[in-house]
């Protein structure tokens, strides 16, 4: 595409950004800001607010449901000046990215009218219910199952990993409706309220003392027969709408995160004289390399969202991106590492115990490590969520590639 855009999204580029200067804190966007605990504090806690009295979280959603209708073109041009400046953009990850647009895309008018205002106005938190311990890879081995009870689906079973279950107001929730089926035919999609006696959350504690994983068990859990979206045994499709979202990043800025990043370990390589070495030059040159395949990607899929065509070659992007971004991820981390030598092993993050903070939300974390550090630990679990980089190459193989489907164990 022509890397100019059309003055329209010009136009709207500079209401973006003077909303932003009218709304972020004094001074952030000079390079030395920084903001003590109580600001940070503070921020968190305003922050949210304001995007939502902006109405930008999920601001292409269509009016009728509360969003602002935003063009392509224009939710191209609000996450770039967001990315641009570092604004934090998000409400709730697991409404305004997962289940949302898919109970836009799957879900019953009555659904929509009655979820999406929510999401839009952060009043309902969300998690994620698909892992099982049987049932991570081979999703559709799911055992968690649903029965019918007049207006009601009764709920048992296990879910596990659960992000964010401590915290969310409803899960979107994978059973089996129908045990008589083959495995990925019997599938429902529920959304079942989580402050419910049915509902048991056992928190699984990480090393660095946080827990914001959970094991959630369900033992006659309830929700209205209606709470189905997509239509009854149909949970595998709406159930790879969801995934599809949260595999895939936004086109045109995911790679500014990254190239941020890498130009800060550029900068610590430069500083510490580790740039003269040949070895760590040629990595990060390569990746350098990965992160503006992701922008050219980006811009490519752009194009042909826009122009309405259809690009072979951005359908096969779709399936590789995930695997793409986050090995990448995973492998510039250890690069970051390899850069920064023994002070990279230093904790110098902030910390705080008292925090109320949601990253500190249950006053444990004692692990303090700064944003690359984190990056690095987080990094580790990029290759894994929303389906492993192996799985994405089963997924290359059998579905861009037409390879022979791998076999599968005798029963
Ligand atoms: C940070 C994080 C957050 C998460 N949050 C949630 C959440 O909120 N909700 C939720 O439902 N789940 C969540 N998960 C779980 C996640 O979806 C699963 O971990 C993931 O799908 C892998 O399943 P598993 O852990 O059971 O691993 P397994 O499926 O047991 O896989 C183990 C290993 O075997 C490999 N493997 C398995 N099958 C194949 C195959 N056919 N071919 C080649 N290799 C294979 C895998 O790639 C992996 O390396 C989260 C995971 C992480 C790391």
């Amino acid at each position: 595409m022509d890397l100019d855009y059309p003055a329209e999204a010009e136009e709207f580029r500079l209401e973006i950004r003077a909303w932003l200067n009218e709304h972020l804190p004094e001074g952030w966007d000079e390079a030395d800001h920084s903001m003590n605990d109580e600001e940070r504090e503070s921020f968190n806690i305003e922050w949210p607010k304001k995007l939502f009295s902006g109405g930008w979280i999920c601001a292409s959603w269509p009016t009728e449901y509360g969003g602002k209708g935003l063009s392509t073109m224009q939710a191209v041009v609000l996450n770039e000046e967001f990315a641009r400046v570092g604004a934090p953009m998000r409400g709730d990850f697991f409404g305004d990215t997962l289940v949302g647009p898919t109970i836009l895309q799957w879900g019953s008018e009555e659904q929509k009218k009655e979820f999406l205002p929510g999401i839009l106005r952060g009043q309902i938190r969300w998690c994620q219910g698909f892992s099982e311990p049987e049932a991570g890879s081979d999703l559709a081995a799911l055992q968690c199952k649903a029965e019918l009870d007049g207006d009601e689906w009764v709920i048992n079973g296990q879910k596990v990993w659960t992000t964010q279950a401590q915290d969310a107001d409803y899960v979107f929730l994978l059973a089996r409706t129908d045990p008589d089926v083959s495995k990925h035919a019997g599938i429902s999609y529920l959304l079942v309220p989580m402050d419910q006696e049915g509902v048991e959350i056992r928190p699984i504690e990480q090393v660095d003392g946080s827990g914001e994983f959970n094991e959630v068990f369900f033992s006659n859990a309830r929700c209205p027969k209606d709470n189905v979206v997509g239509g009854l045994n149909n949970g595998w499709k709406v159930a790879m709408t969801t995934l599809g979202f949260e595999r895939g990043t936004s086109a045109t800025t995911s790679y500014r995160r990254f190239e941020t990043e890498l130009n800060a370990i550029i900068d610590i390589a430069k500083e510490n004289g580790k740039i003269d070495d040949p070895i760590i030059r040629q990595r990060l040159a390569v990746a350098h390399t990965k992160v503006k395949l992701m922008q050219i990607n980006g811009l490519r899929s752009l194009t042909a969202r826009l122009n309405k065509t259809r690009d072979p070659g951005v359908a096969a992007l779709g399936a590789t991106n995930k695997m793409f971004w986050s090995e990448y991820h995973r492998d510039v981390m250890e690069l970051y590492l390899d850069v920064a030598g023994m002070p990279g092993q230093i904790l110098d993050g902030y910390f705080d115990a008292d925090s109320k903070d949601p990253n500190h939300r249950r006053g444990k974390a004692n692990y303090p490590v700064n944003g690359l550090q984190a990056a690095f630990f987080f990094s580790r679990s990029e290759t894994i969520w929303g389906g492993t980089a192996e799985i994405q190459r089963n997924i290359v193989g059998e579905r861009v590639l037409g390879l022979p489907k791998e076999p599968k164990p005798p029963k």
